[in-house]
C-alpha cells in the first residue's frame, strides 16, 4: 500500500458516495416521480431556496468546508448528510484497501457496501428499497466478473437467497417486502452459495433482536414494521468479512 493507493482510494471513496447520495435523494424525492429526465439530467440544487449549486461546491467535503456549510444564496445551513455520507464513503473505502489490498476485490467490497448502504438509507426514510439502488449493484457485478466472479457459486448462492426470501413471504405473508427479496439475492451473487447461508442467519438474528427491542421500548408491540433492508446488510458484510470463520466454527461444533 503505498500513497498513490491511499489517494486513488480516498478520491473513489468520496466521489461514489457522493454520487449515490444524491441518486438515493433523487429516488426518494417526489419532484421525480415521472420525470427521467430531471432525474437523470438535472444539475444539484439547494434543499431550500432551489438555487443550482455550483461545480466546484459539489466537490466532495472540499465544496462543503470552501461554502462554510451554508448555501451562498439562501445562507441556510447545507445539511450534514453531505458532508458525513462523504466521510463516510472515505473511510470505507480506506478500511477496504487495508483489509483486501489495492485491487478489484477491493473494490467489489467497496462498491456493493456503498451500495448497500444507501439501500439502507432509502429503506429508512421510505421503507422501500428503489430498484434503482439495485441496479447500480450491475457496476459491482461487472467488477466481480472481472475478478473471476460469475460462478456456479455465485449463481447458486443468488437462488438461495432469493428462494428463502421467496418462502418467507410464501410462510409469513408480509413479513418483508419484495425489495427485501431482491437485494438478498443480488447479494447471494456476492457472497455464493456457501456464505449465503451466514448472511442469512446474521440478518434473521439481528432483526428478530432489533424488533424484539423495539417493540418493547417503543410500546407499540409486534405489530410495528422496521425495514429489514439494514438486518441484510449487517448480514453481507459479516458474511464477506467474517463467513469463512464462522462456518470452521459451525464445522468444530457439529461435527465430531
Ligand atoms: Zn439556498
Amino acid at each position: 500500500m503505498n500513497s498513490m493507493h491511499v489517494f486513488t482510494a480516498s478520491l473513489t471513496g468520496l466521489f461514489f458516495a457522493s454520487f449515490l447520495l444524491a441518486l438515493a435523494d433523487r429516488f426518494i424525492s417526489k419532484k421525480y416521480a415521472n420525470n427521467i429526465k430531471g432525474f437523470l439530467c438535472d444539475r444539484s440544487s439547494c434543499d431550500y431556496c432551489g438555487k443550482t449549486i455550483p461545480f466546484y461546491y459539489n466537490i466532495p467535503l472540499a465544496g462543503y468546508i470552501i461554502s462554510l456549510g451554508h448555501c451562498r444564496s439562501c445562507k441556510n445551513r447545507i445539511s450534514l448528510r453531505y458532508p458525513l455520507s462523504e466521510v463516510y464513503g472515505l473511510i470505507l473505502s480506506l478500511f477496504s484497501l487495508y483489509r483486501f489490498g489495492f485491487n478489484i476485490q477491493a473494490l467489489v467490497f467497496f462498491s456493493t457496501v456503498a451500495v448497500c448502504s444507501t439501500v439502507v438509507y432509502a429503506d429508512i426514510k421510505t421503507m422501500e428499497i428503489p430498484d434503482s439502488l439495485l441496479c447500480v449493484l450491475i457496476v459491482a457485478g461487472i467488477l466481480f466478473s472481472l475478478n473471476g466472479g460469475f460462478t456456479k457459486d455465485s449463481w447458486l448462492g443468488f437462488a438461495s437467497a432469493g428462494g428463502a426470501f421467496a418462502l418467507f413471504l410464501v410462510v409469513f405473508p408480509g413479513s418483508f417486502g419484495t425489495g427485501d427479496l431482491k437485494f438478498a439475492a443480488l447479494l447471494g451473487f456476492f457472497t455464493g452459495f456457501q456464505f449465503v447461508l451466514v448472511m442469512l442467519e446474521t440478518a434473521l438474528i439481528t432483526g428478530s433482536i432489533f424488533g424484539a427491542l423495539y417493540a418493547v421500548t417503543s410500546g407499540r408491540g409486534l405489530r410495528i414494521k422496521i425495514p429489514f433492508a439494514p438486518f441484510i446488510a449487517i448480514g453481507y458484510i459479516t458474511a464477506i468479512l467474517y463467513g469463512a470463520d464462522i462456518l470452521i466454527l459451525y464445522h468444530n461444533a457439529f461435527a465430531p
